[in-house]
């Protein structure tokens, strides 16, 4: 049976979380002077020397209403990366628990937990790039806290089978978190729809990758309302800053110029798939459901400083488990895809000479 109350922490079980000064005070307030702010103003427009709402109220709202889901089951990060740090600082132990990754993954799982001391256990992605079930459950303990699936995943750029998700789901105790930064790009749906099911689920979105807002740094984790009131406990008061919430509220207003991009890219992804696979240094284009594609081509490394040197840089994912050869390519503009094809077959042209 799942019990959170026993996932989450003794330290976080107990702690007064910070009240800041807007919280404590209900009513409507016309004299501020309760949080040293600068009541004279600022070189910038009005209200920036305010702190922001530490709750986003607002910003929750209005991504509650294109999710199909209610605020309270909305926590926002500075950028998916302090969502996944924030999880660790909530249910793992340093030096006692440990979390499970399915390399080749995003690489802020590791990283992450490392810097918080915890330890790290793998199940490697099968051949085709899904889940090892078997080995994922022999490596679980009563120390097992987290388990991470990207979907789809970053570098492979696949979705993982649905069918694999559900079964980890129901037969892991502890929490899993579904990574779906690139689930605007996918065939696949979301699993927001399936929190309502299960209780130890926690879903990651961001506004980096298909809202084309990476500088704003805004990462979503939708969960139980239980769940979401223990990450809100643990967060820094004032995690997300003014300018962030209001330029999101803002972009919200434009979904369908969102869509039309997602509509846009996908295209064009499928298109340079097409382009690539026709040149002769390339051996793989693997089928994408993101915004990039991960393509195994022949002496992967020269090729990456070829295109360095021709100031165009990719990922190079060669020394990456399972991704032998691999470069992790972003898919640009047209002129920008015209430049990498064009470089590509001028170093493929070279090394046939
Ligand atoms: C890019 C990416 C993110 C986004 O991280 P932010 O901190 O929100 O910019 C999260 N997960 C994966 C797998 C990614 O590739």
């Amino acid at each position: 049976m799942f019990d959170l109350n026993k996932l989450v922490r003794e330290n976080v079980k107990k702690l007064t979380p910070y009240s800041s000064a807007r919280d404590e005070f209900t009513g409507e307030a016309k004299v501020f002077l309760d949080a040293n702010e600068n009541s004279l103003g600022s070189p910038l427009p009005k209200w920036y020397n305010r702190y922001p709402d530490p709750h986003q109220q607002k910003l929750k709202e209005a991504i509650g209403d294109i999710k199909g889901i209610m605020p309270q089951h909305i926590f926002l990060g500075n950028g998916s990366d302090e969502c996944i740090d924030i999880l660790y600082r909530c249910f793992c132990e340093p030096q006692k628990d440990n979390i499970i990754i399915c390399p080749p993954t995003y690489g802020m799982y590791e990283v992450s937990a490392n810097i918080n001391a915890i330890e790290i256990r793998k199940a490697p992605l099968l051949e085709n790039f899904q889940l090892d079930i078997i080995h994922l459950e022999n490596l679980v303990d009563e120390n097992t806290k987290l388990i991470w699936i990207c979907s789809p995943n970053n570098p492979t750029s696949n979705s993982i089978n649905r069918e694999d998700i559900l079964t980890v789901l129901n037969n892991f105790n502890g929490i899993v978190v579904i990574d779906e930064a690139y689930i605007n790009f996918a065939k696949q749906k979301t699993f927001i729809q399936d929190l309502i099911d299960y209780p130890n689920l926690i879903i990651l979105q961001t506004f980096s990758k298909a809202w084309g807002l990476a500088a704003l740094r805004l990462g979503m984790a939708f969960a139980s309302a239980e769940i979401i009131a223990i990450m809100s406990k643990v967060k820094p008061p004032y995690n997300i800053n003014q300018v962030t919430q209001e330029l999101a509220l803002k972009s919200l207003e434009n979904v369908e110029q969102v869509n039309d991009m997602i509509t846009e890219l996908v295209n064009m992804r499928e298109a340079l798939r097409e382009v690539l696979m026709q040149i002769a240094i390339v051996e793989n284009v693997f089928e994408s459901d993101a915004n990039f594609l991960l393509v195994k081509i022949r002496e992967a490394k020269k090729v990456y400083a070829f295109l360095a040197s021709n100031g165009i840089v990719v990922r190079d994912r060669s020394n990456v488990q399972l991704c032998d050869n691999c470069l992790r390519i972003t898919i640009g503009t047209e002129n920008e895809n015209t430049l990498l094809v064009d470089a590509l077959i001028q170093f493929a042209y070279q090394s046939v000479q």
